[in-house]
């Protein structure tokens, strides 16, 4: 079945009903202790066609922490800017580690896997800073932009949590640092990244900001922010790291490109078609939402639309 965009509430409304037993499984993270209090029991799902407009079921325009989604954004930015120089700096291969591991990086030099686990991220936040010299303020505004919705904003309160109980991150960007794999001062490039991850966003907004990736690397206002290789290798590191050692599974599952956060959003792109952002906060032992992974499952079982 291939729905037209005016059966995307149908398909939508379809998918919910069937993943509804997932809603509130899994557990909020609660390694940023102001995510640990968010209801697990929510769930939203948006899909943005590529002609702009936008479809949801549930809770689609509350915004909730993006986290981690956050990462393709910033690695976009980047790339569009200043090309492929980053992969000087950080590599393109899945880890098959947790999203915030150490031992690789030890192993591998300071040069982290990839810009999706946290490593590489902060990495890719250290040259927006030098590129834009606020990297944070660049990563919102194109969000804000892209949404067409100036109340995307940062949350101050999971900002102060991520830099008090930040001391995994800390590790990362002195480790990096010692390598000399840092062009900032690692205090201030870590507080970008946190204040980068702390972005609150709808499933709506992030479906809109996702439409980047989908119409091959051209904004909403028609201007290309990357070139259509660009955005095919974007989508590519998305598939093969984006929900960090779960990305073969998640291939399995749903075969999509796909960012997931802690925060329990995740956005999939359908190249040349549409981007779908799914948030239900209860989270697997990877740190990806369950019931947002198996909404995307069902989204691609019923529509046909994986890439393979
Ligand atoms: N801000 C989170 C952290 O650094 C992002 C992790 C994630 O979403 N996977 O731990």
């Amino acid at each position: 079945m291939i729905p037209a965009p005016a059966d995307y509430q149908r398909l939508l409304e379809q998918v919910l009903g069937d993943i509804e037993p997932e809603i509130g499984r899994g557990r909020v993270a609660d390694h940023i202790p102001a995510l640990s209090s968010v209801d697990p029991h929510q769930f939203a799902m948006a899909v943005a066609d590529i002609d702009g407009s936008v479809t949801g079921v549930g809770a689609c325009t509350e915004p909730f922490s993006i986290q981690s989604v956050s990462k393709v954004f910033a690695l976009a930015l980047v790339v569009a800017s200043d090309g492929a120089r980053i992969w000087s700096r950080v590599g393109r291969e899945p880890s098959g580690n947790p999203y915030n591991s150490l031992v690789q990086l030890e192993r591998e030099l300071g040069i982290p896997r990839n810009p999706f686990i946290n490593a590489g991220a902060i990495v890719t936040t250290d040259r927006l800073l030098s590129l834009t010299e606020d990297a944070r303020g660049a990563a919102l505004d194109f969000l804000q932009t892209e949404s067409g919705n100036p109340g995307v904003d940062f949350d101050p309160v999971v900002a102060g949590s991520e830099v008090e109980h930040g001391a995994r991150n800390a590790a990362l960007g002195y480790f990096m640092a010692s390598h000399g794999n840092m062009e900032n001062p690692v205090s201030r490039v870590l507080e970008h990244y946190f204040w980068q991850c702390s972005i609150r966003a709808s499933c709506q907004d992030l479906a809109l900001a996702g439409l980047t990736l989908a119409r091959h690397g051209a904004r909403a206002d028609g201007s290309r922010l990357l070139t259509g290789n660009d955005a095919k290798r974007i989508n590519a590191i998305m598939l093969t790291c984006g929900t960090y050692d779960a990305a073969g599974e998640f291939a399995y599952r749903v075969g999509l490109p796909g960012k997931s956060g802690v925060g329990g959003g995740i956005l999939a792109i359908v190249p040349g078609r549409c981007a779908v952002a799914v948030w239900s906060p209860g989270l697997d032992s990877r740190g990806n939402s369950v019931a947002g992974v198996a909404a995307l499952d069902r989204f691609t079982t019923l529509t046909g639309w994986s890439v393979f």
